[in-house]
Protein backbone atom coordinates (compact mmCIF):
# COMPACT_ATOMS: atom_id res chain seq x y z
CA UNK A 1 0.00 0.00 0.00
CA UNK A 2 1.12 3.56 -0.65
CA UNK A 3 1.14 6.25 1.78
CA UNK A 4 1.24 9.64 1.02
CA UNK A 5 3.08 12.26 3.35
CA UNK A 6 3.72 16.38 3.85
CA UNK A 7 6.56 15.99 0.82
CA UNK A 8 4.50 14.51 -1.56
CA UNK A 9 1.22 16.82 -1.65
CA UNK A 10 1.96 20.24 -2.70
CA UNK A 11 -0.81 23.22 -1.95
CA UNK A 12 -0.45 24.96 -4.73
CA UNK A 13 -2.99 22.82 -6.84
CA UNK A 14 -5.53 24.83 -4.62
CA UNK A 15 -3.76 28.17 -4.36
CA UNK A 16 -6.44 30.45 -5.50
CA UNK A 17 -9.11 28.26 -5.66
CA UNK A 18 -12.22 28.64 -3.85
CA UNK A 19 -13.07 25.42 -1.26
CA UNK A 20 -16.79 25.17 -0.59
CA UNK A 21 -17.77 23.33 2.62
CA UNK A 22 -21.28 22.04 2.32
CA UNK A 23 -22.66 21.04 6.25
CA UNK A 24 -20.99 22.39 9.36
CA UNK A 25 -21.32 18.88 11.32
CA UNK A 26 -18.86 16.99 12.22
CA UNK A 27 -16.41 16.85 9.83
CA UNK A 28 -17.60 20.12 8.05
CA UNK A 29 -16.80 22.46 10.80
CA UNK A 30 -13.35 20.58 11.36
CA UNK A 31 -12.08 20.78 7.33
CA UNK A 32 -13.67 24.12 7.37
CA UNK A 33 -11.13 25.41 10.13
CA UNK A 34 -8.37 23.48 8.94
CA UNK A 35 -8.06 24.52 5.18
CA UNK A 36 -8.34 28.51 6.03
CA UNK A 37 -5.40 27.58 9.10
CA UNK A 38 -3.71 26.25 6.08
CA UNK A 39 -4.11 29.04 4.38
CA UNK A 40 -6.67 28.16 1.22
CA UNK A 41 -9.82 30.23 0.59
CA UNK A 42 -12.55 28.93 2.70
CA UNK A 43 -16.69 29.01 2.43
CA UNK A 44 -19.48 27.70 3.71
CA UNK A 45 -22.62 26.53 2.59
CA UNK A 46 -25.39 25.99 4.56
CA UNK A 47 -29.22 27.07 5.22
CA UNK A 48 -29.93 30.20 7.05
CA UNK A 49 -31.61 28.97 10.51
CA UNK A 50 -29.99 25.45 10.40
CA UNK A 51 -28.90 24.14 13.20
CA UNK A 52 -24.79 24.13 12.72
CA UNK A 53 -25.43 28.42 11.16
CA UNK A 54 -24.63 30.21 14.03
CA UNK A 55 -21.74 27.66 14.83
CA UNK A 56 -19.80 28.93 11.43
CA UNK A 57 -20.96 32.36 11.67
CA UNK A 58 -19.32 32.25 15.53
CA UNK A 59 -15.94 30.43 13.94
CA UNK A 60 -16.13 33.91 11.35
CA UNK A 61 -17.61 32.39 8.69
CA UNK A 62 -19.77 34.27 6.44
CA UNK A 63 -22.53 30.83 5.53
CA UNK A 64 -23.65 31.09 2.35
CA UNK A 65 -27.18 29.27 0.65
CA UNK A 66 -25.57 26.36 -0.45
CA UNK A 67 -26.61 26.99 -4.66
CA UNK A 68 -24.42 30.23 -3.91
CA UNK A 69 -21.52 28.96 -2.24
CA UNK A 70 -20.86 26.02 -4.75
CA UNK A 71 -21.78 29.09 -7.78
CA UNK A 72 -18.45 30.57 -6.12
CA UNK A 73 -16.34 27.55 -5.78
CA UNK A 74 -13.42 25.53 -7.91
CA UNK A 75 -13.66 22.34 -4.94
CA UNK A 76 -17.03 21.45 -3.59
CA UNK A 77 -16.87 19.19 -0.40
CA UNK A 78 -20.03 17.12 0.65
CA UNK A 79 -20.42 17.19 4.36
CA UNK A 80 -24.06 16.70 5.15
CA UNK A 81 -25.53 13.77 6.39
CA UNK A 82 -25.32 11.06 3.41
CA UNK A 83 -28.71 10.45 3.07
CA UNK A 84 -29.53 14.34 2.57
CA UNK A 85 -26.72 14.56 0.01
CA UNK A 86 -28.41 13.18 -3.22
CA UNK A 87 -31.06 16.10 -2.78
CA UNK A 88 -28.58 18.68 -2.04
CA UNK A 89 -26.59 17.39 -5.21
CA UNK A 90 -29.47 18.12 -7.33
CA UNK A 91 -31.15 21.70 -5.63
CA UNK A 92 -27.43 23.12 -5.43
CA UNK A 93 -24.62 21.45 -6.49
CA UNK A 94 -26.20 20.38 -9.99
CA UNK A 95 -26.96 23.42 -11.39
CA UNK A 96 -23.43 25.19 -10.29
CA UNK A 97 -21.07 21.93 -11.51
CA UNK A 98 -19.56 23.62 -14.37
CA UNK A 99 -16.72 22.37 -16.25
CA UNK A 100 -13.20 21.64 -14.24
CA UNK A 101 -14.54 21.59 -11.02
CA UNK A 102 -13.81 18.80 -8.18
CA UNK A 103 -16.21 17.41 -6.45
CA UNK A 104 -15.69 15.76 -2.95
CA UNK A 105 -16.88 13.21 -0.59
CA UNK A 106 -15.58 11.72 2.91
CA UNK A 107 -17.75 8.41 2.03
CA UNK A 108 -18.28 6.82 -1.10
CA UNK A 109 -21.88 5.60 -0.71
CA UNK A 110 -23.80 8.25 -2.86
CA UNK A 111 -20.85 7.59 -6.34
CA UNK A 112 -20.67 4.42 -6.00
CA UNK A 113 -24.17 3.32 -5.22
CA UNK A 114 -25.42 6.24 -8.04
CA UNK A 115 -27.25 8.35 -5.87
CA UNK A 116 -25.08 11.10 -7.37
CA UNK A 117 -23.80 11.28 -11.14
CA UNK A 118 -21.91 13.84 -11.53
CA UNK A 119 -21.15 15.05 -15.41
CA UNK A 120 -17.78 13.87 -17.00
CA UNK A 121 -16.25 16.87 -16.91
CA UNK A 122 -15.50 17.39 -13.12
CA UNK A 123 -12.96 15.69 -11.20
CA UNK A 124 -14.61 13.25 -8.32
CA UNK A 125 -12.45 12.23 -5.84
CA UNK A 126 -12.74 11.31 -1.80
CA UNK A 127 -10.90 12.27 0.90
CA UNK A 128 -12.04 10.78 4.29
CA UNK A 129 -10.39 11.22 7.38
CA UNK A 130 -10.06 7.86 9.72
CA UNK A 131 -11.44 9.57 12.86
CA UNK A 132 -14.17 11.87 13.62
CA UNK A 133 -14.36 15.75 13.00
CA UNK A 134 -13.48 17.16 16.57
CA UNK A 135 -10.16 14.64 16.35
CA UNK A 136 -9.58 16.01 13.24
CA UNK A 137 -9.81 19.52 14.48
CA UNK A 138 -7.98 18.97 17.61
CA UNK A 139 -5.12 16.90 15.97
CA UNK A 140 -4.33 19.59 13.60
CA UNK A 141 -3.83 21.80 16.18
CA UNK A 142 -1.56 20.24 18.07
CA UNK A 143 0.39 20.40 14.59
CA UNK A 144 -0.19 16.78 13.82
CA UNK A 145 -3.42 14.94 11.85
CA UNK A 146 -5.43 11.91 11.83
CA UNK A 147 -5.01 9.55 8.88
CA UNK A 148 -6.81 9.66 5.50
CA UNK A 149 -7.95 7.78 2.75
CA UNK A 150 -7.68 9.63 -0.43
CA UNK A 151 -9.67 7.74 -3.68
CA UNK A 152 -10.27 9.41 -7.37
CA UNK A 153 -13.30 8.20 -9.31
CA UNK A 154 -13.23 10.76 -11.52
CA UNK A 155 -10.23 12.61 -13.58
CA UNK A 156 -11.15 15.08 -15.68
CA UNK A 157 -8.67 17.28 -15.60
CA UNK A 158 -5.72 15.23 -15.28
CA UNK A 159 -4.71 17.08 -11.73
CA UNK A 160 -7.58 15.30 -9.51
CA UNK A 161 -4.86 13.26 -7.62
CA UNK A 162 -3.01 15.95 -6.77
CA UNK A 163 -6.10 18.11 -6.28
CA UNK A 164 -7.38 15.84 -3.92
CA UNK A 165 -3.76 15.28 -1.73
CA UNK A 166 -3.34 19.07 -1.55
CA UNK A 167 -7.06 18.97 0.09
CA UNK A 168 -5.52 15.98 2.44
CA UNK A 169 -2.48 17.77 3.21
CA UNK A 170 -4.97 21.10 4.16
CA UNK A 171 -6.55 19.75 6.74
CA UNK A 172 -3.79 18.09 8.44
CA UNK A 173 -4.04 14.44 6.50
CA UNK A 174 -0.57 14.01 5.65
CA UNK A 175 1.35 14.79 8.66
CA UNK A 176 0.01 11.21 9.64
CA UNK A 177 -0.34 9.24 6.31
CA UNK A 178 -2.63 9.15 3.41
CA UNK A 179 -3.82 5.90 2.17
CA UNK A 180 -5.04 5.36 -1.34
CA UNK A 181 -8.17 3.33 -1.84
CA UNK A 182 -10.82 3.46 -4.42
CA UNK A 183 -15.05 4.69 -3.79
CA UNK A 184 -15.37 0.88 -4.31
CA UNK A 185 -13.20 -0.43 -1.33
CA UNK A 186 -13.90 2.29 1.29
CA UNK A 187 -17.81 2.07 0.85
CA UNK A 188 -17.90 -1.25 0.82
CA UNK A 189 -15.63 -2.11 3.73
CA UNK A 190 -17.21 1.06 5.70
CA UNK A 191 -20.69 -0.67 5.73
CA UNK A 192 -18.75 -3.95 6.40
CA UNK A 193 -17.13 -2.63 9.30
CA UNK A 194 -19.99 -0.81 10.87
CA UNK A 195 -22.29 -3.94 10.35
CA UNK A 196 -20.49 -7.09 11.41
CA UNK A 197 -18.01 -5.82 13.89
CA UNK A 198 -18.07 -1.99 15.30
CA UNK A 199 -21.77 -1.44 15.67
CA UNK A 200 -23.85 -4.40 14.57
CA UNK A 201 -21.39 -7.15 15.77
CA UNK A 202 -20.47 -5.48 19.08
CA UNK A 203 -24.26 -4.52 20.23
CA UNK A 204 -25.74 -7.92 19.41
CA UNK A 205 -22.39 -9.55 21.18
CA UNK A 206 -22.85 -7.39 24.29
CA UNK A 207 -26.60 -7.74 24.60
CA UNK A 208 -26.01 -11.87 24.10
CA UNK A 209 -23.99 -11.81 26.75
CA UNK A 210 -26.07 -9.15 29.11
CA UNK A 211 -28.93 -11.59 28.60
CA UNK A 212 -26.86 -14.75 29.35
CA UNK A 213 -26.51 -13.74 32.66
CA UNK A 214 -29.85 -12.39 33.93
CA UNK A 215 -31.34 -15.45 32.49
CA UNK A 216 -29.20 -17.49 34.75
CA UNK A 217 -30.63 -15.60 37.54
CA UNK A 218 -27.34 -12.79 37.99
CA UNK A 219 -28.27 -9.36 38.72
CA UNK A 220 -28.93 -7.26 36.01
CA UNK A 221 -25.92 -4.16 37.37
CA UNK A 222 -23.83 -6.99 37.70
CA UNK A 223 -23.93 -8.05 34.01
CA UNK A 224 -24.48 -4.26 32.95
CA UNK A 225 -20.86 -4.06 34.44
CA UNK A 226 -19.22 -7.03 33.02
CA UNK A 227 -20.39 -7.39 29.67
CA UNK A 228 -21.08 -3.65 28.25
CA UNK A 229 -19.36 -1.17 30.63
CA UNK A 230 -16.00 -2.72 31.12
CA UNK A 231 -15.78 -2.75 27.28
CA UNK A 232 -14.07 0.54 26.98
CA UNK A 233 -11.07 -0.45 28.86
CA UNK A 234 -10.19 -3.65 26.89
CA UNK A 235 -11.06 -1.71 23.59
CA UNK A 236 -8.78 1.44 24.50
CA UNK A 237 -5.60 -1.15 24.90
CA UNK A 238 -6.51 -2.87 21.82
CA UNK A 239 -6.69 0.63 20.23
CA UNK A 240 -3.19 1.65 21.82
CA UNK A 241 -1.46 -1.39 21.30
CA UNK A 242 -3.54 -4.36 19.06
CA UNK A 243 -4.67 -7.70 20.32
CA UNK A 244 -1.63 -8.09 21.82
CA UNK A 245 -0.77 -5.54 23.83
CA UNK A 246 -4.36 -5.92 25.43
CA UNK A 247 -3.57 -9.85 26.37
CA UNK A 248 -0.25 -8.41 27.52
CA UNK A 249 -2.23 -6.37 30.08
CA UNK A 250 -5.11 -8.36 31.17
CA UNK A 251 -4.88 -11.39 33.67
CA UNK A 252 -2.82 -14.29 32.21
CA UNK A 253 -6.97 -16.45 33.55
CA UNK A 254 -8.37 -13.54 31.78
CA UNK A 255 -6.12 -14.61 28.54
CA UNK A 256 -6.72 -18.02 28.58
CA UNK A 257 -10.27 -17.86 28.60
CA UNK A 258 -10.23 -15.10 25.93
CA UNK A 259 -8.06 -17.81 23.63
CA UNK A 260 -10.26 -20.86 24.29
CA UNK A 261 -13.32 -19.25 24.42
CA UNK A 262 -13.53 -16.76 22.25
CA UNK A 263 -13.40 -18.99 19.39
CA UNK A 264 -16.82 -21.22 20.57
CA UNK A 265 -18.64 -17.76 20.32
CA UNK A 266 -17.32 -16.20 17.20
CA UNK A 267 -17.93 -19.72 15.45
CA UNK A 268 -16.98 -20.15 11.62
CA UNK A 269 -21.12 -20.40 11.22
CA UNK A 270 -20.52 -16.82 12.16
CA UNK A 271 -18.12 -16.05 9.70
CA UNK A 272 -20.64 -17.61 6.81
CA UNK A 273 -22.63 -15.29 7.96
CA UNK A 274 -20.43 -12.29 7.46
CA UNK A 275 -19.70 -13.62 4.54
CA UNK A 276 -23.86 -13.69 3.27
CA UNK A 277 -24.00 -9.67 4.75
CA UNK A 278 -20.88 -8.27 2.63
CA UNK A 279 -22.59 -10.28 -0.61
CA UNK A 280 -25.47 -8.14 0.28
CA UNK A 281 -23.31 -5.17 0.52
CA UNK A 282 -21.81 -5.78 -2.72
CA UNK A 283 -24.46 -6.79 -4.68
CA UNK A 284 -26.19 -3.56 -3.53
CA UNK A 285 -28.80 -4.73 -2.21
CA UNK A 286 -27.89 -3.60 1.21
CA UNK A 287 -27.78 -0.13 -0.31
CA UNK A 288 -31.38 -0.48 -2.19
CA UNK A 289 -32.83 -1.41 1.28
CA UNK A 290 -31.74 1.65 2.79
CA UNK A 291 -31.94 4.14 0.21
CA UNK A 292 -35.93 3.01 0.05
CA UNK A 293 -35.97 2.82 3.68
CA UNK A 294 -35.54 6.41 3.38
CA UNK A 295 -37.87 6.76 0.70
CA UNK A 296 -40.77 5.24 2.63
CA UNK A 297 -39.77 7.90 5.82
CA UNK A 298 -37.58 5.14 7.88
CA UNK A 299 -40.66 2.54 9.06
CA UNK A 300 -38.12 0.04 9.77
CA UNK A 301 -35.35 1.79 11.29
CA UNK A 302 -38.23 3.89 14.40
CA UNK A 303 -39.63 0.59 14.86
CA UNK A 304 -35.90 -0.83 15.44
CA UNK A 305 -34.82 2.06 17.68
CA UNK A 306 -38.44 1.74 19.71
CA UNK A 307 -37.63 -1.64 20.60
CA UNK A 308 -34.45 -1.53 21.70
CA UNK A 309 -34.67 1.58 23.76
CA UNK A 310 -36.87 -0.43 25.41
CA UNK A 311 -33.93 -3.46 26.24
CA UNK A 312 -33.43 -3.98 29.98
CA UNK A 313 -29.85 -3.30 29.38
CA UNK A 314 -30.75 0.47 28.65
CA UNK A 315 -33.11 0.84 31.57
CA UNK A 316 -29.93 -0.69 34.07
CA UNK A 317 -27.22 1.23 31.79
CA UNK A 318 -29.28 4.44 32.82
CA UNK A 319 -29.30 4.14 36.20
CA UNK A 320 -25.43 3.02 36.58
CA UNK A 321 -24.08 5.91 34.40
CA UNK A 322 -26.17 8.20 36.37
CA UNK A 323 -23.77 6.94 39.65
CA UNK A 324 -20.58 7.75 37.72
CA UNK A 325 -21.02 11.51 36.21
CA UNK A 326 -17.91 11.50 34.97
CA UNK A 327 -19.09 9.82 32.18
CA UNK A 328 -21.39 12.62 31.49
CA UNK A 329 -19.88 15.11 28.51
P1 LIG B 1 -23.02 15.72 10.61
O1 LIG B 1 -24.38 15.11 10.81
O2 LIG B 1 -22.15 15.88 11.79
O3 LIG B 1 -23.18 17.18 9.97
C1 LIG B 1 -24.05 17.42 8.93
C2 LIG B 1 -24.11 18.89 8.59
O4 LIG B 1 -25.02 19.06 7.50
C3 LIG B 1 -24.62 19.79 9.72
O5 LIG B 1 -23.94 21.01 9.64
C4 LIG B 1 -26.07 19.99 9.34
O6 LIG B 1 -26.57 21.22 9.85
C5 LIG B 1 -25.98 20.04 7.83
N1 LIG B 1 -27.23 19.70 7.18
C6 LIG B 1 -28.10 18.73 7.54
N2 LIG B 1 -29.14 18.72 6.70
C7 LIG B 1 -28.92 19.71 5.79
C8 LIG B 1 -29.65 20.20 4.67
N3 LIG B 1 -30.82 19.67 4.34
N4 LIG B 1 -29.11 21.23 3.98
C9 LIG B 1 -27.92 21.77 4.31
N5 LIG B 1 -27.19 21.34 5.36
C10 LIG B 1 -27.69 20.33 6.09
O7 LIG B 1 -22.31 14.89 9.45
P2 LIG B 1 -20.84 14.22 9.47
O8 LIG B 1 -20.81 13.10 10.46
O9 LIG B 1 -19.82 15.28 9.53
O10 LIG B 1 -20.82 13.52 8.02
C11 LIG B 1 -20.53 14.23 6.84
C12 LIG B 1 -19.86 13.29 5.85
O11 LIG B 1 -18.62 12.84 6.40
C13 LIG B 1 -20.66 12.02 5.56
O12 LIG B 1 -20.47 11.68 4.21
C14 LIG B 1 -20.02 10.98 6.46
O13 LIG B 1 -20.17 9.67 5.97
C15 LIG B 1 -18.57 11.43 6.38
N6 LIG B 1 -17.69 10.99 7.47
C16 LIG B 1 -18.06 11.20 8.77
C17 LIG B 1 -17.18 10.82 9.80
C18 LIG B 1 -17.53 11.07 11.24
O14 LIG B 1 -16.80 10.58 12.10
N7 LIG B 1 -18.57 11.81 11.61
C19 LIG B 1 -15.94 10.23 9.48
C20 LIG B 1 -15.59 10.07 8.14
C21 LIG B 1 -16.48 10.46 7.15
MG1 LIG C 1 -16.30 3.94 8.77
MG1 LIG D 1 -20.17 4.44 7.86
MG1 LIG E 1 -14.50 -8.35 34.91
MG1 LIG F 1 -1.51 -10.73 30.57
MG1 LIG G 1 -11.32 -11.04 35.03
Amino acid sequence: MKIYYDQDADLSYLENQTICILGYGSQGHAHALNLRDSGLKVIVGLRKGGPSYEKAKADGFEPLDPAEACAQADVIMMLVPDQIQPEIYEKAVKPNLSSGKMLMFAHGFNIHFGQIIPPVDVDVTMVAPKGPGHLVRREYEKGAGVPCLIAVEQDATGKAFKRALAYAKGIGGTRAGVLETTFREETETDLFGEQCVLCGGVTALIKAGFETLVEAGYQPEIAYFECCHELKLIVDLIYEGGLSYMRYSISDTAEYGDLTRGPRIVTEDVKKEMKRVLEEIQSGRFAREWILENKANRPVLNALRRREAEHQIEEVGAKLRAMMPWLKK
